[in-house]
C-alpha cells in the first residue's frame, strides 16, 4: 500500500522552518518525518529531532484534559485533578476579571514566546492582550543584540537567499553552529564545496561540530569578534581588496570607516582576540580575494557583552569588498523583516492602547517578585496566561522566576503540551495541540519562503489550539475584536489577502489535495546583482508564487 504522505511546516524556533513530508498512519498517527523534497531550501533534509517527532506527538505523558491544581505548586501530576474545559475557562476568566477589578487590567500579563513560530497560534495571544488592556510584553530573550547590530549595518532584517550559498566560493559561518542547529545550511554548503570547491571558514570560540569540518577555524576569545572584523577590514583597505566604487555608491562614510580602521591592524586585534596575526591576515586575504563570499551570521553575538557592536562590525565586511553585488556573495542573518505581513487581525493591532505598560519578558523573575524598576507605578502582576514557553527553565534569574511563580497571590494559567516546570506551577493547566493538529502560517528566518501548514491529524484527546483558547477566553471576558470570530484559517486568508495578489494563494492552499503550500520569493531578493544591472530592492515587494503542493 502506498504511504500516506502529508505536508506541513516545522513550527520550531529554528531559522530553517523546514517544509515537512509526514508519514500518516491510519489517519490518526504519524511515522517518520522527512523534509519535503520539492521545497528548494529544505531539499528533503530535517534534523534528527523532528525526524522522530512521532515520539513527541504520541508520547504517553502528553496532556490530554484540562487540570486544576489541588496540591502544592511545583509538585507534578499528583497535584492536579481533571476538570472540564468549560469549568477551566470559566475559572481563568473569573480570576482575570477579579484581578482586573482589584488592580486594573495591567495586573494581568499574557506571556508567550516561540514554542511555535506559527503567526496565528503564537501571536494571537496579543489580540486578547490588546483588546483587554492587559500588560504588554517586550520581546525577545534571544535577539535584541543581534537585531540591533544587523540593522545598524544593513538597515533591514533580511539577507541574501540561503540557496545562493551553493554558488559561493567562500562561506563564513560566524557565531553559529549549523551542523547542530541549522542542518539545512550545511546542505547548501556541501553543495558549494562539492561543485565549486568552495572553502568553509568558521569563526567561533568553541571547536563546534561545524568548526570540525571547516577548512579554517578561527577561535577568537568570546566577545572579541568586533576586533577581528576591524582588523580584517584594515587588511582589506591596506592591501587593495576594498571595492571603493561599491563603497562610494552604497555607504554613507567610507572615508570615515577607513580612517577609523587605520590603527586597528592585525597586531592590535591579536592582542584582543587571542588569534595570531598570521591567522587574521590569512583569513583577511582569503576573504578579500573571493568575490562570492557569503557570511552566515549566527546568534552567538547575542550571548556576549557588546554583541550588537560585534555584529555591526561583521556586517561591514561584505560592504567593504562589495560582495553583496555578486551572486553567492553577501551575508545573511534573518529574513523575519523580509515579508511585512499585516498582522492587525491576528494581533489586534488596531486596538492597542499605547499608554499600556510593557514588561520585559527577560525580566519575568524581577517582575513577579515586585521589582519597581519593572513595575513602575503600575500594579503587581497577579494573573498570568502562559502559552508557547517555559519561563521556569528558559528565563534569566531563575531563582527569582521560581520565587515569583510560588507566590500565593499569583493566579497562573498555562496552556501546554506537557506538564512542564512552568505548568507544574499553574493553577489551571490546559492541554494544547501540536502543529500537526492545527492550521498556521509561517515566515522563516533562514530562507525566503512563506508557508502554510494545515492540520493533518485529528486533535489528541481534549487538546485545543492556542487560537481556540484565546477565543474561548475572549468570549468569557467580553473582549471584542473580529479576529475572535474567525477560524485560524480565516485569519490566515485575511492576512494573506491584505497583500496585493496573494489572496488567491490562500484559496489554492485550501483546495482538497493540497495540505500545505510554500510560497517562493525570487532567489535574488537582496542586492545580489552586479552594480549597473541591479537595483537595491530593499523596499520592493515580490509577487508570491506557489512552488510546492501535493
Ligand atoms: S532543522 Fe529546524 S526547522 Fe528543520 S525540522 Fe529541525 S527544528 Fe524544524
Amino acid at each position: 500500500m502506498p504511504l500516506d504522505i502529508v505536508y506541513t511546516v516545522c513550527p520550531h524556533d529554528c531559522p530553517s522552518a523546514c517544509a515537512l513530508a509526514v508519514e500518516r498512519i491510519d489517519g490518526v498517527r504519524i511515522g517518520r518525518v522527512r523534509g519535503a523534497e520539492r521545497q528548494s531550501y529544505t531539499q528533503g533534509v530535517v534534523c534528527a529531532k523532528v525526524a522522530r517527532y512521532a515520539e513527541r506527538q504520541h508520547h504517553p505523558d502528553r496532556l490530554s484534559v484540562p487540570l486544576r491544581r489541588v496540591g502544592d505548586k511545583g509538585m507534578g501530576c499528583g497535584a492536579f485533578a481533571p476538570i472540564s474545559w468549560d469549568d477551566a475557562l470559566e475559572e481563568v476568566a473569573e480570576h482575570f476579571t477579579q484581578a482586573t477589578q482589584r488592580h486594573g487590567p495591567e495586573t494581568v500579563w499574557p506571556y508567550y514566546y516561540a514554542g511555535t513560530m506559527g503567526r496565528v497560534q503564537r501571536d494571537g495571544i496579543n489580540r486578547l492582550r490588546h483588546a483587554m488592556g492587559y500588560s504588554g510584553e517586550l520581546l525577545t530573550i534571544c535577539n535584541f543584540l543581534t537585531d540591533a547590530g544587523w540593522l545598524a549595518g544593513v538597515g533591514t532584517k533580511r539577507g541574501v537567499d540561503a540557496r545562493e550559498i551553493a554558488r559561493s566560493d567562500l562561506i563564513v559561518v560566524w557565531g553559529g553552529n549549523p551542523v547542530s542547529t541549522q542542518v539545512n545550511v550545511m546542505t547548501h554548503i556541501a553543495q558549494a564545496r562539492k561543485e565549486r570547491g568552495a572553502k568553509l571558514v568558521v569563526v567561533d570560540p568553541y571547536r563546534t561540530g561545524t568548526a570540525e569540518v571547516a577548512d579554517m577555524h578561527l577561535a577568537p576569545l568570546p566577545g572579541t569578534d568586533g576586533a577581528l572584523a576591524c582588523a580584517v577590514m584594515h587588511v582589506l583597505f591596506k592591501e587593495g581588496y576594498a571595492d571603493r566604487a561599491y563603497l562610494q555608491r552604497y555607504t554613507d562614510d567610507p572615508a570615515g570607516l577607513e580612517a577609523h580602521l587605520r590603527g586597528r591592524d592585525p597586531a592590535w586585534a591579536a592582542g584582543i582576540t587571542g588569534l595570531s596575526e598570521a591567522e587574521i591576515i590569512d583569513f583577511a586575504r582569503l576573504y578579500g580575494r573571493t568575490r562570492r563570499s557569503y557570511i552566515r551570521v549566527g546568534y552567538g553575538f547575542s550571548r556576549s557583552r557588546n554583541g550588537a557592536a560585534q555584529m555591526f562590525a561583521v556586517t561591514c565586511l561584505p560592504t567593504v569588498t562589495g560582495a553583496w553585488a555578486h551572486e553567492g556573495g553577501g551575508a545573511h542573518y534573518s529574513n523575519h523583516g523580509m515579508l511585512p505581513l499585516d498582522l492587525t487581525m491576528i494581533e489586534g493591532l488596531d486596538v492597542v492602547d499605547p499608554a499600556t505598560r510593557i514588561l520585559d519578558q527577560s525580566r519575568i523573575g524581577p517582575v513577579l517578585t515586585g521589582d519597581k524598576r519593572d513595575l513602575g507605578d503600575g500594579p503587581p502582576v497577579t494573573a498570568l496566561l502562559v502559552q508557547n514557553t517555559n519561563p521556569m527553565v528558559v528565563a534569566p534569574e531563575s531563582g527569582l522566576v521560581r520565587q515569583g511563580f510560588r507566590r500565593d497571590d499569583l493566579f497562573t494559567c498555562v496552556h501546554e503540551q506537557f506538564l512542564t516546570e512552568t505548568a507544574a506551577m499553574a493553577d489551571i493547566v490546559l492541554p494544547a495541540t501540536t502543529f500537526l493538529e492545527h492550521d498556521d502560517i509561517y515566515t522563516a528566518g533562514g530562507h525566503h519562503f512563506l508557508q502554510i501548514g494545515r492540520a493533518v491529524l485529528p486533535t489528541h484527546a481534549e487538546c485545543r489550539s492556542n487560537h481556540a483558547v484565546i477565543c474561548g477566553l475572549a468570549r468569557r471576558l467580553g473582549a471584542r475584536h473580529p479576529g475572535f470570530e474567525m477560524t485560524a484559517f480565516e485569519l490566515i486568508e485575511h492576512t494573506l489577502s491584505s497583500r496585493k495578489g496573494s489572496g488567491s494563494i490562500a484559496g489554492r492552499a485550501s483546495r482538497p489535495g493540497i495540505s500545505s503550500t510554500a510560497l517562493a520569493m525570487p532567489t535574488r531578493s537582496f542586492i545580489s546583482a552586479p552594480i549597473g544591472r541591479r537595483s537595491a530592492p530593499i523596499t520592493r515587494r515580490f509577487p508570491l508564487s506557489r512552488i510546492m503542493s501535493r
